[in-house]
């Protein structure tokens, strides 16, 4: 498909890397609201961000302050001269935003999965000329943030941007979401014209991995970046780890590095991201592998079964340098990788079974 996008950017906001939107995970008090939106504003930020509607992952906690956030965004607009964005998730909400003046639109990483609701704020959306920023799913699956952008492009919306959060995993390790930079780079190559934005907020899950990640995401020539930032971060009533305050974010983006755009230093910086992501997942499936010898350790123990049985090792180290072959990869590399991920496995079974 042949996108043919506008440019994200707003009358006034400067278009050079990175656009910044900033501001708390939700909007909790108009006091809240207008002292951050100050001290963001006195940062040179020109985009305010707040959650009126939380996505909650559990039933009970605070689920947002709803329709009347809209009024304390309408007064940082007037009071600061800064755009406003806010997460839409439905129908009723896209109304309530427009009506309400919010200059931008988000879709969250949990709307993004689902195909009704974004074809239901699509449909609302139908007609409408606002910039929409359409984050990625949760689950690393490329072609339905693709779809997502699609369904929203489909409306007649041309000004769209991509906001990459990071993707949830089963053991999150160090990130809250796991950044998998290789899937926004992908979806670059795709959709060339599409401005990316990242969210190191929501990918580290806690704000002393903020700055790096954001360095990493300029590295990447993204396009901006949505830096989630509280008059006090500590006390805030959702992601209270993950948020930074207006000081903290005015020495992060003095400190970043912007690099010139084509020089091939930039490319190494995507290349190397690719493999570390690469290597990431490595790491991610030996751990879930190891997981799974453990069990078979403990049925052999319980059924009183040898730890090793020699011919099925020997079937395995056929059939995966059968594979080698067919995917170009040299069998004896191979071979030996097996070799030691199943020297590994025993290891682990071998103490299972004598605990
Ligand atoms: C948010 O931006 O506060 C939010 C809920 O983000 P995400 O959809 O990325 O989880
Ligand atoms: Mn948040």
């Amino acid at each position: 498909m042949d996108y043919q996008l506008e440019s994200i950017v707003l009358p006034g906001v400067d278009p050079v890397r990175p656009v910044v939107i900033a501001g708390p995970c939700s909007a909790e008090t108009e006091a809240q609201v207008i002292s951050t939106a100050n001290a963001i504003a006195s940062c040179g930020v020109r985009i305010f961000r707040a959650g009126i509607w939380k996505p909650r992952t559990k039933p009970g906690g605070f689920e947002g302050v709803g329709l009347e956030g809209l009024n304390w965004l309408k007064r940082v607009k007037r009071e600061t001269g800064m755009y406003t964005t806010i997460e839409v998730a439905t129908r009723e909400h896209v109304f309530a935003a427009l009506k309400a003046g919010i200059d931008i639109l988000w879709i969250g990483a949990r709307t993004a999965v689902n195909p009704f609701a974004v074809q239901e704020i699509a449909d609302a959306l139908n007609g409408m000329d606002i910039p929409v920023l359409i984050k990625n799913p949760v689950n690393p699956d490329l072609e339905l943030w693709i779809g997502a952008i699609e369904r929203v492009y489909r409306a007649g919306i041309r000004r769209i941007g991509a906001v990459h959060r990071g993707f949830s995993s089963y053991d999150n390790k160090g990130y809250r979401n796991a950044p998998h930079w290789q899937v926004p780079i992908e979806l670059r190559r795709r959709i060339p014209n599409l401005p990316i934005l990242c969210d190191p907020s929501h990918i580290a899950g806690k704000r002393d991995l903020i700055h790096g990640l954001s360095q990493q995401a300029m590295d990447l020539k993204f396009d901006g970046l949505l830096i989630e930032t509280h008059c006090s971060p500590d006390e805030a009533w959702s992601d209270s780890q993950q948020q930074i305050t207006p000081q903290q974010l005015r020495q992060l983006l003095s400190a970043l590095v912007i690099r010139d755009m084509d020089r091939p230093s930039n490319n190494l910086a995507e290349l190397r991201s690719k493999i570390d992501g690469i290597d990431d997942q490595l790491l991610s499936l030996l751990a879930v592998r190891m997981q799974v010898a453990v069990e078979i350790g403990l049925y052999k123990k319980a059924n009183n079964m040898p730890v090793l049985q020699a011919t099925r090792y020997g079937q395995i180290i056929e059939q995966k340098s059968d594979m080698a072959k067919s995917m170009k990869l040299d069998p004896d590399f191979i071979r030996k990788i097996m070799q030691a991920i199943h020297e590994e496995s025993v290891k682990q079974q071998i103490k299972v079974v004598s605990e």
